[in-house]
């Protein structure tokens, strides 16, 4: 490609992703398509010539688009809705071009020391203890094996050499936390019986009591409890565990505690939603992914730690080639199990710059309202019951009737394409949730969103 076609198909590119975020109401959020129906368009082996880009760009917006579930959809309120915001787009495009591997300071002094430094600016604006360590891994999920990895060096500073040893370790977490928990004890090694599912209390949060329960009768029967997860906003219900009590029983029983904040930890941003991390200074490390509710395009996780000397001792390993003399410099593959690194900071960085801590705070703060206000209008109708309590943007409700009658109402939604809501099952009953986390998502799209759930359930006149 010369540098003239570069620039023809790169404003090309920009106008229609311009376009997209303009008119992206006007498509369905989820693709009307079957299963194989995108690969039996596409040629079966890739070309043997290069072919043109007007024909690539041709096939993406007739192809690929209309197969693609828009995450970036203001009517997106599946799992844990998400933006990627036009600055971090620009961002992303600037990180390809610079194409960086930050392994070391010296591969990328800019990836290093803006990757520390962004990460400075998130952990200020959340209230995090400003001494912490922070890095950037691609999601939660492997925050959760590097926390259980830090976990198992605190138990046995010599497991990095002779792995487990013998030893049944134990991980524990509430019955509501993520499966990313399970994913990591299976990775790790320690398995899937080392996980602990802590009972919950009548607001979903994990039971302190029914914890310390849980630890003494692993140390009586001869396991090695290592690692406590509390979760900030859980998956199904956005539920917040009691960190300070949690805390205290980790400082008592000397266990790793990770918190995951996947979801909820952006909301601190916003002072009036800073208390849920009360507690969060005595953690061991911390996971919040930027990629979810902090305007950053997937995908992004801050995790952060107080004691950095556990991670590098559990993974720092420098084979001859990839040794540098730079001093005090901070060498980002010493922090984990991957070597090479994106420059991912980029992206969270033009968008801290962007919209400012007060204008990322005033967009979660409206996404919380407007959860609350969908919630009520719920209630108001009579016919819906709201099945957990609304601390963020998520609403999880039913309807006043059977499992069935909700799948059926969630499948209506959903086929309208107007709508993407997702379900979870609450204390035993098929409840559906609606997350809000895009920035485009506005009043008039959640008092429609509320119309058509309550005309489309049973019993609407
Ligand atoms: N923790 C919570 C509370 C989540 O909801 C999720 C995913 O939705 C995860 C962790 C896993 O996130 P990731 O996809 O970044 O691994």
């Amino acid at each position: 490609m010369t540098p003239d076609e570069f620039r023809r198909h790169g404003h090309e590119v920009v106008e229609w992703i311009a376009d997209y975020f303009e008119t992206i109401r006007d498509r369905p959020v989820l693709p009307p398509v079957q299963p194989g129906d995108l690969t039996a368009q596409l040629p079966a082996h890739g070309p043997e010539e290069p072919e043109p880009m007007d024909r690539i760009l041709a096939d993406f917006r007739e192809r690929i688009v209309p197969a693609n579930t828009h995450w970036n959809h203001p009517a997106f309120h599946a799992w844990f809705s998400i933006s990627g915001t036009p600055p971090a787009v620009l961002a992303e495009a600037l990180a390809a071009a610079l194409n960086v591997n930050g392994m070391l300071w010296k591969s990328s002094p800019a990836c290093t020391e803006l990757e520390q430094l962004t990460l400075h600016w998130l952990g200020e604006w959340l209230g995090l203890p400003p001494d912490w360590f922070g890095l950037i891994y691609d999601t939660a999920s492997t925050a959760g094996v590097h926390a259980l990895a830090c976990a198992r060096h605190r138990a046995d500073p010599a497991s990095r050499q002779h792995g487990n040893a013998g030893r049944h370790y134990t991980v524990y977490c509430s019955e509501l936390a993520h499966s990313f928990i399970e994913k990591s004890a299976m990775t790790v090694g320690f398995g899937l019986d080392a996980v602990r599912r802590v009972p919950v209390d009548s607001a979903f949060r994990l039971r302190p009591d029914a914890l310390s329960a849980l630890i003494a009768a692993d140390r009586a029967t001869g396991r090695t409890p290592a690692c406590i997860v509390a979760t900030i906003g859980t998956t199904a219900v956005a539920s917040v565990d009691p960190l300070p009590a949690i805390a205290e029983i980790a400082a008592r029983e000397k266990l790793w505690l990770h918190v995951d904040a996947a979801y909820a930890g952006a909301a601190a941003v916003s002072e009036k939603y800073r208390h849920h991390l009360a507690g969060a200074a005595a953690a061991d490390s911390f996971a919040v992914n930027p990629h979810k509710w902090l305007l950053t395009p997937t995908d992004l996780c801050a995790f952060y730690t107080r004691d950095p000397a556990a991670l590098r001792g559990a993974f720092s390993l420098v084979p001859e080639y990839l040794r540098t003399d730079d001093g005090s410099a901070v060498n980002l593959m010493d922090y984990g199990f991957q070597l090479g690194r994106r420059f991912r900071a980029l992206k969270l960085w033009f968008v801290m710059r962007s919209y400012g801590r007060r204008g990322v705070a005033a967009i979660i703060e409206g996404h919380c309202d407007m959860a609350a206000d969908f919630a009520s209008r719920l209630l108001a109708d009579g016919r819906f019951e709201i099945a957990a309590p609304v601390e963020f943007s998520l609403v999880c409700f039913r309807f006043r009737g059977s499992d069935e009658e909700n799948r059926a109402l969630l499948e209506a939604i959903n086929a309208t394409g107007r709508a993407f809501l997702s379900h979870a099952v609450v204390d035993g009953r098929y409840v559906l949730r609606m997350a809000i986390g895009n920035w485009q998502t506005s009043r008039e799209d959640m008092t429609k969103l509320a119309a058509m759930v309550t005309n489309l359930a049973p019993g609407a006149c």
